[in-house]
């Protein structure tokens, strides 16, 4: 029998214990914000990892600013040593899921199994995914209990919300660097046949345009900063939206129609401000003197931050030019610089192997549109040999009834657990 054999068998033989894994990931409810339960779901898996021969350890971010004694930023990071020294193979998920949302069928956080599948709030983003990543190692272990290197596995904070108590705190205190960690695999929810390579950058900025305040009856004795705004919102029309539609990217991004740099405008606030209700407050009659947008830029790694940057700024002032009395701020709020692992770096041919040889497909080379902690292992732990690669799909998560389909975590197992054969040679003489 030869290994992927081996494995599948292994792994066939836990689907109860994966299907009951996830169930119990999905009922301990982890919001966030504000972030809730991190403890709970940590106890759980240290309690799992620590009877299946993992050293663990609980590490709480406490200077991190998300944490506070009402809502703690716990980690966990489990590490397995093999017989000898080898290289170390992390595989990292965030317990975090996002608020619940109306318009569900079932309960959220009951994990109830239909149909082949689990559903709940994060049964695709990624307790799945973290579940799936657990029982592959287990059964690899068993396949292989003396092999050369060590496994390690980390439960997260915070992803929902940029990370920094999570992966972001354990790179800058030194737990994800090339010295302790050769290999990385984040299991997100991009598809059992999919080796998610990377992502495109973020830059968020506000925008201010300034006017006078006047009566509003006498709008002429004013200088109103929503008209202002409005043709800065014109210029983005005309000319910053076919010029962002221009800039293609060599970057396999799924969905296709994010194969090019993007902006979203978030948000347009001037004037009186709503009602916690989302009604109109009560306005008096006034010319607004100050109006803000706040926007979401994607870009590219053909592209960098500072011509990200200057692009808006240079419509900026080229509108100051033509416009009397045109004045603006702006204010960087936060940016991330894309990431992409080579294709032939060693824990992507690893992955790609192990999809053909068990799942007797192609792999698929992808980029994700959005961010995810891959970030902060590139650029705070300088670990370039990273991917993302879980079951479930990327389009349920953050839906109402979002589920995971429980073979699809079985796949991936394997996959995931026949990588780890791979890397980690067998000790035995
Ligand atoms: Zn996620």
């Amino acid at each position: 029998m030869d290994t992927a054999q081996k494995i599948a068998i292994e792994i066939e033989g836990r689907r109860d214990e994966l299907v009951s894994l996830t169930q119990q990931l999905i009922r301990i409810p982890t919001i966030n914000p504000p972030g809730e339960h991190y403890l709970d779901i940590c106890e759980l898996l240290r309690e799992r990892l620590y009877d299946s021969g993992f050293s663990c350890e609980l590490i709480r971010a406490n200077d991190a600013v998300e944490d506070s004694d009402l809502y703690p930023r716990f980690n966990l990071v489990a590490r397995y040593e093999g017989s000898r020294r080898g290289d170390c193979i992390h595989l990292n998920s965030h317990t975090d899921v996002v608020q619940v949302g109306r318009g569900w069928s079932v309960d959220p956080f009951a994990a109830v199994v239909r149909d082949g599948r689990i559903y709940g709030r994060g049964a695709c983003d990624m307790k799945g995914g973290l579940a799936t990543s657990i029982i592959a190692a287990e059964a690899f272990i068993v396949c292989r209990p003396h092999f050369c290197g060590a496994i390690e596995i980390s439960a997260t904070t915070d992803e929902e919300s940029g990370g920094f108590s999570g992966v972001a705190w354990l790179a800058e205190h030194g737990h994800f660097s090339p010295q302790r960690i050769q290999h990385a695999i984040i299991p997100e929810p991009l598809g059992k046949n999919r080796i998610c390579l990377g992502h495109r950058g973020v830059w968020w900025a506000e925008i201010e345009t300034k006017g006078r305040i006047a009566h509003g009856s006498m709008p002429f004795l004013g200088d109103c900063a929503i008209r202002h705004m409005s043709a800065v919102l014109a210029a983005i029309e005309s000319e910053l939206f076919p010029l962002l539609a221009s800039k293609r990217t060599e970057m396999p991004v799924v969905p296709k129609q994010a194969r090019q740099s993007s902006l979203n405008i978030n948000s347009i606030h001037a004037g009186p401000g709503e009602t916690t209700d989302g009604k109109m407050g009560f306005s008096t009659p006034c010319v607004v003197d100050r109006c803000r947008m706040v926007l979401d830029r994607r870009y590219l790694v053909e592209e960098s931050r500072e011509e990200v940057r200057n692009e808006i700024i240079s419509m900026l002032d080229r509108i100051k030019q033509e416009r009397p009395d045109f004045d603006y701020n702006i204010r960087e709020i936060f940016s991330v610089q894309p990431t992409l692992t080579q294709r032939d770096a060693p824990i992507v041919t690893s992955v790609a192997e192990a999809i053909q040889k068990v799942l007797n497909i192609d792999p698929e080379y992808i980029v994700s549109p959005g961010t995810y902690d891959q970030k902060h292992i590139d650029r705070i732990g300088h670990m370039k040999n990273c991917i993302a690669y879980g079951p479930g799909r990327l389009e349920l998560a953050h839906q109402p009834d979002e589920w995971v389909d429980i073979e699809d975590m079985m796949d991936s197992a394997k996959v995931m657990a026949f990588t780890l054969t791979q890397l980690l040679p067998d000790a035995a003489p």
